[in-house]
């Protein structure tokens, strides 16, 4: 059974019965018979449903950034955002996707060869509920695109999402058949990417919901694609625009109330600036408006869950106990609710939660460190490669770090790292491997057929 309570009020929106066994095994028989149909549609067909997905998105972005208000607890402004950028990738995708798989053909000895991009069949998705029709949408276009079918399993918090979304594709206009939701414990995962006609899992989520997936798929060769976790850390160089780094620094850090892998996690300043900084900084985090995510007013909702937010409160007070000073927040406040405040930590340091692992809610570590080398030291002292960002004045260098020195899959200059359609987004080391959007996104899940004619 599968719960929809609301975090802002803990009262139970909806209670969802688990599919069966036999439910399980009738759905991916059907998505896997859809496939052998769907792979045979034209890239004009797909695209034209896709265009029809982008707009019944558009039409409904403010009932749907309902859903997830009251599912998991996002401002409503920020779910109508979410909506769109979903609407956005469905229409990249209808436009580029042809382009991202034509034929590429290669000078060789025969007298013709040439790659071609051919669908894999039917992809399981495990998703998380920080973004959750992002992380689903930015997946599916792309994968759907390139001729596959896909079941989704999405975080047992968020079933009303997870039935929307396939409610949006049927009435999109797609077959039946060709994206269904499975509403099942993460228990029951390793059942389904054991299926035969299971080709291929892309998990977004923890490091170890990664680890764990990844094995299972690995013990029967199919293909996985892992967007786990991050740490993100924030360089602030001595030349850096102080007010614009520390007004950046805060929206990367409170976005989705902090819930968001690539957010602003960790703030290693260089000593020159680092009391002018804090300064900033601790005056943009106090501007949040936390409260009732469907008022107007709010700026930042509640965490997801109470269990999510008692975890990273144990984080604080762990970091706390080991030295850590409390700047802002750090206490629960007295009111129903899964609320956190914005919290910032200083004098973080290795051996505390706040420098060690991923904060997953609104608490900035400030890290405090003698100049840029030992930035980037710090910078990549970490077991997670997702984001990274700097500040200077000096792009210069500043790009220079960003493409040489940091160890993560995305690294902005003077900005907090966001993800976009157009570009390649995921991680290195703890944060997991494969890529998803952009052209590299699409390529993640088909076979890349050499064909040669001699
Ligand atoms: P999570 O607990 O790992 O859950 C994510 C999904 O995996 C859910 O559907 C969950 O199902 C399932 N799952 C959990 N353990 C599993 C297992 N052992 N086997 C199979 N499936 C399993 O993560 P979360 O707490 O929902 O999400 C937050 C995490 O996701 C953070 O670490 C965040 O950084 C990461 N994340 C990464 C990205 C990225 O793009 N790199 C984006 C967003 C979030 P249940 O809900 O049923 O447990």
């Amino acid at each position: 059974m599968m719960k929809s309570v609301n975090p802002a009020t803990g009262e139970l929106i909806k209670v969802y019965d688990n599919h069966t066994e036999k439910g399980i095994q009738k759905i991916i028989n059907s998505v896997d018979k859809c496939w052998h149909q769907w792979k045979k549609s034209s890239f004009f067909q797909r695209s034209q449903l896709m265009q029809n997905l982008s707009s019944l998105l558009r039409s409904n972005k403010e009932q749907l950034a309902r859903l997830m208000a009251h599912e998991m607890g996002k401002v409503l402004f920020e779910g109508v955002a979410e909506i769109e950028k979903c609407a956005w990738v469905c229409d990249y995708y209808a436009v580029n996707a042809e382009n991202f798989l034509e034929n590429e053909v290669i000078e060789s000895d025969f007298s013709q060869s040439y790659v071609s991009y051919q669908p894999l069949g039917t992809i399981l998705a495990v998703m998380p509920w920080n973004f959750p029709f992002w992380q689903v949408f930015r997946f599916a276009a792309p994968t759907m695109m390139a001729g596959n079918t896909i079941v989704l399993k999405h975080a047992s918090n968020v079933p009303g999402c997870a039935s929307a979304i396939e409610d949006l594709f049927r009435e999109a206009g797609f077959p039946e058949n060709v994206f269904r939701s499975l509403l099942i414990g993460s228990e029951q995962v390793v059942d389904v990417i054991e299926h035969p006609a299971i080709k291929g899992v892309s998990l977004t989520g923890s490091t170890a919901a990664g680890r764990s997936v990844a094995s299972v798929a690995a013990g029967v060769l199919k293909k996985c694609v892992l967007e786990l976790g991050g740490s993100d850390p924030y360089l602030i160089l001595p030349d850096a625009d102080l007010k614009a780094a520390a007004r950046i620094c805060a929206a990367g850090r409170l976005l989705n109330a902090g819930q968001s892998c690539i957010g602003a996690k960790r703030f290693i300043v260089t000593d020159p600036v680092y009391y002018e900084f804090l300064e900033y900084f601790t005056y943009e985090m106090n501007k949040a408006v936390f409260g009732d995510p469907c008022d107007g007013e709010t700026t930042m909702g509640p965490l997801a869950r109470i269990d999510i937010r008692d975890e990273l409160h144990l984080q604080v007070l762990m970091s706390v106990k080991n030295g850590a000073e409390v700047v802002i927040g750090g206490e629960i406040p007295e009111r129903k609710g899964a609320y956190y405040p914005p919290t910032i930590l200083e004098n973080v340091k290795p051996g505390m939660p706040a420098y060690d692992e991923e904060l997953f809610g609104p608490v900035a570590s400030v890290i405090r460190v003698k100049d840029e080398k030992e930035a980037i030291h710090v910078a990549n002292d970490t077991p997670f490669g997702l984001g990274a960002a700097v500040f200077s004045m000096n792009m210069g260098k500043a790009q220079q770090i960003a493409e040489t020195q940091l160890q993560a899959g995305s690294c902005f200059v003077n900005d907090f790292v966001k993800s976009d359609p157009r570009l390649p987004f995921g991680g290195i080391k703890g944060s997991g491997y494969g890529r998803e959007l952009s052209s590299q996104g699409i390529r993640e899940f088909v076979n890349v057929k050499t064909v040669v004619v001699k």
